[in-house]
């Protein structure tokens, strides 16, 4: 379906639990959150109408993400039923990797194509420090699991943090040299709870091409980052800039929030529900979403903060 601005909206990501084992510094606050009540939730049941009401709407691509999609009881369940909705073309999912391990087979099985594993160090201790609670060797041992495992592509995501990772720059590039997978630097996002940063933590992209003096631009693919690639490697470095450089012009994508509510736009606090409505209902109401959707998100900065009014394991990212 086009939007009121002329972008065609084929992306569904969809937040199946705002749970994790993890407490990502700049995500999640340090005591967890409040469960919701399950019946606050969508049922898998309603899970798979909106994915099929989505998919009715032209929605072909969708990704499955979280809190933690896998610490979600059925996950893997969910994602059949999900690849098995007609009209859906590419199930991927964004995870910690940390339970990998276990699910990545069957994970591969059910139909998920491509996954997005969340890594932001290579560092033990750096990795305990971001994550609070979180055991490098179990997200490596993820990697390597879903590595092993024959998805169509693999990338990992590393927010970009001053002071903190800035100087592994290198070193995550050089995973892409060793291994048959892209790596992504994303700039860190302003949210409710990621105040613990100050201003230098935000650092622009060019950050990395600075530090990389070698790479090579390479041509777009329709994705929202910037493509670069080192000499003699398997695969690509991709920049993506939602603070330095919006990309509202070029978004494609919706999202719906494990308790039901459809977010036009990651940034705005606007929100409609689902849940409680049959497909039909659903259908209506993300046509609306799309409608409704905003020609971009504002300013961004560490001083104009987000007006998601959620933090990201509640929207998924
Ligand atoms: N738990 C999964 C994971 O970490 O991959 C999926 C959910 S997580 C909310 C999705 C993505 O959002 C992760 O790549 C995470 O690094 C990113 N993220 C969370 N908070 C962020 C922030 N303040 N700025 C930029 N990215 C953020
Ligand atoms: Fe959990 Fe992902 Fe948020 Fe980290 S970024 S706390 S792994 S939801």
């Amino acid at each position: 379906m086009i939007d009121s601005y002329g972008r065609q909206i084929s992306y569904l990501r969809l937040s199946v639990t705002e749970l994790c084992n993890l407490r990502c510094r700049y995500c999640m606050p340090e005591d967890g959150i409040c469960k919701k009540r399950h019946n606050e939730m969508l049922t898998q049941e309603e899970t798979i109408s909106a994915i099929r009401a989505a998919a009715s709407l032209g929605i072909s691509k969708l990704r499955i993400t979280g809190g933690e999609p896998l610490v979600k009881p059925n996950i893997v369940d969910l994602c059949a039923e999900a690849a098995a909705v007609d009209g859906i073309r590419e199930v991927c999912m964004t995870t910690n990797a940390t339970l990998l391990p276990k699910l990545a087979g069957p994970l591969r099985e059910a139909g998920v194509s491509r996954l997005n594993i969340s890594l932001d160090t290579l560092d033990p201790e750096k990795f305990r420090y971001i994550t609070r609670i979180g055991t490098l060797s179990d997200a490596v041992a993820g990697l390597d699991a879903a590595l092993d495992c024959g998805f169509e592509r693999i990338k990992v995501n590393a927010v970009l943090i001053g002071g903190f990772n800035d100087d592994e720059i290198p070193v995550l590039a050089e995973l892409t040299r060793r291994y048959p997978l892209d790596v992504r630097f994303i700039e860190l996002m302003p949210m409710v709870d990621s105040g613990d940063f100050g201003p230098e933590a935000y650092l622009p992209c060019t950050a990395v091409t600075e530090r990389l003096p070698g790479l090579e631009a390479m041509d777009p693919d329709g994705g929202v980052a910037r493509l670069y690639r080192l000499p003699g490697a398997m695969g690509n470095i991709g920049l993506i800039s939602p603070v330095s450089a919006h990309f509202c012009t070029a978004c494609n994508r919706i999202r719906i929030t494990a308790d039901g509510k459809v977010k036009p736009c990651l940034h705005s606090s606007d929100e409609i529900s689902i849940k409680g409505l049959d497909e039909e209902g659903m259908r209506e109401t993300l046509r609306q979403a799309i409608l409704a959707k905003p020609r971009w998100h504002g300013e961004l900065s560490y001083c104009e903060r987000s007006r998601a009014g959620r933090n990201m394991n509640q929207i998924g990212g």
